[in-house]
């Protein structure tokens, strides 16, 4: 399965097993938050859809609120 960017920052991945990823970015909200492959793929999938959200991620300078945001949207893919 190919590893999307981060949703939250649009970093590389870090895979750390065979299930297992987690963003290498020290200023990403979800750094060193360790996330299953398939839900780090689906919320990658959905920030790229929602298109709403996604401005407001980009609008927004600073990362700090951006995974809260996703996690209100899209609470059945956050770990
Ligand atoms: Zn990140």
């Amino acid at each position: 399965m190919e590893l999307k960017s981060c949703p939250v920052c649009g970093c590389k991945p870090l895979l750390l097993s065979d299930d297992e990823v987690m963003c290498i970015n020290g200023l990403c909200p979800v750094h060193a938050l360790v996330t299953k492959k398939m839900n780090w793929n689906k919320r990658a999938d959905v920030i790229g859809r929602d298109s709403q959200i996604r401005k407001e991620i980009e609008l927004e300078h600073s990362l700090k609120n951006n995974m809260n945001k996703i996690r209100l949207r899209f609470p059945e893919i956050t770990d």
